[in-house]
């Protein structure tokens, strides 16, 4: 039988006294030793050795000498210095990459990326994703000493160690080695993690959930999926970790769907499904995205009006399946659904209260995603902070 711990992933890590004080810094802010002796339950010899070694690292630094009502004696405050290290975030899209520099913090910049056509091989595409990440570093002045690694978020399940992409749905590729072919490029190692979790551990660490014991991230791009995370752990599900929401049933007898089934969310939600509702009311998004032109068209048009009512209850059916199976203290909507109207947001949490059990009503708690269209990279870049630098 499965060790139910394995469901999430990192449990099997040891938490290290390292990593006790740098996610208490990262989640806290600054702090002074016997705050941070309190925060982590570190015995004063422990966190003076921890302390000393990453200061001798330039990871943190000591700054002004504070002193808080409760706390005994002024301290100094130790801070992570943000800009000591860095990782690059990249995320892989149906015919689309974006990569950007993280500091240790989260804060991403630097964002570029290029389009590549459907039916490219994998490897082509790693190729310049690879030559891409080294330009990127080399125009922001970063040497490779001060980069501790690579992430990668891409649209599909990944093997256990992290390293391959094993089966897009949305693309022809199949168990594509992605830190095998990236590393010899980069000259760091590389951490792989399937999309949507990874934008769910970044609105986790670094957004809307920070305060929240668990986060479900729901992402609408080429097609709809979900994330969860839970005490700050992503959660892995059964097979290779995908909330496959996108393939929920909400019509009986409808479109076939690309995973074989019919009438699947995705069927109503996906990019290209969207672009044939607009062209059928003759408007053409162009480069936009095509769920926020059809919120905006809806404003003046009252057959698309009726058409969006129609989609906000079929995600409204699969939003609260998932609240009904999974309670999660926020849900957050991402990708091309974090450009939603205020109304579009209102209306949806409306519907989907009704739709679950009533007990859960009160908690529904809908928010548009912090990280905007490029939450992939924010999520690469977490991946890989998770695992190169709060070890
Ligand atoms: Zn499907």
């Amino acid at each position: 039988m499965r060790n139910k711990v394995a469901n999430f992933r990192g449990s099997d890590e040891v938490t290290t006294p390292r990593r006790q004080v740098l996610t208490a810094l990262r989640d806290l802010g600054p702090q002074t030793r016997i705050e941070l002796a309190r925060q982590t339950g570190l015995s004063p010899t422990t966190m003076t050795r921890v302390v000393a070694q990453l200061i001798d690292d330039k990871c943190i630094a000591e700054g002004e000498t504070v002193s808080r009502r409760g706390t005994g004696r002024p301290g100094t405050e130790i801070s992570i210095v943000a800009d000591s290290y860095f990782v690059v975030g990249v995320q892989i899209g149906i015919g689309f990459v974006r990569l950007g520099i993280s500091d240790l913090l989260g804060n991403c910049a630097h964002i570029d990326g290029f389009s590549y056509q459907s039916g490219t091989p994998a490897g082509d595409v790693l190729a310049q994703v690879g030559h891409q990440v080294v330009n990127l570093c080399r125009s922001a002045g970063i040497p490779n000493s001060q980069l501790l690694g690579v992430g990668v978020a891409v649209p599909g399940p990944v093997d256990q160690q992290q390293r391959r992409l094993l089966y897009p749905i949305n693309l022809d590729w199949r168990d594509v080695p992605v830190a095998d072919l990236l590393e010899p490029i980069v000259g760091v190692p590389v951490v792989v993690e399937h999309n949507v979790r990874a934008m769910a551990l970044a609105e986790t660490r670094f957004g809307l959930g920070k305060e929240a014991d668990s986060v479900a991230f729901v992402y609408l791009r080429t097609g709809i999926g979900a994330g969860l995370v839970v005490d700050g752990q992503a959660f892995l599900g059964g097979v290779h970790g995908a909330i496959e929401l996108g393939h929920l049933r909400v019509v009986d007898g409808g479109a076939r769907c690309v995973c074989g089934s019919t009438g699947c969310l995705e069927t109503l939600f996906s990019e290209d499904a969207l672009r044939r509702r607009l062209e059928r009311h003759g408007i053409d998004p162009g480069n936009q995205q095509p769920f926020a032109v059809m919120l905006e068209a809806a404003k003046t048009n009252t057959d698309l009006h009726d058409e969006v009512t129609l989609l906000t209850n079929h995600l409204a059916t699969g939003l609260s399946a998932l609240i009904n199976l999974l309670t999660p203290e926020i849900m957050v909507l991402g990708g091309a659904l974090s450009l939603a109207s205020d109304e579009f947001v209102e209306n949806l949490a409306m519907v989907t209260r009704d739709a679950v059990f009533p007990v859960i009503r009160p908690t529904v708690n809908l928010r548009r995603a912090s990280l905007g269209m490029d939450a992939g990279v924010n999520g690469g870049a977490t991946v890989a902070l998770d695992r190169f630098f709060y070890i």
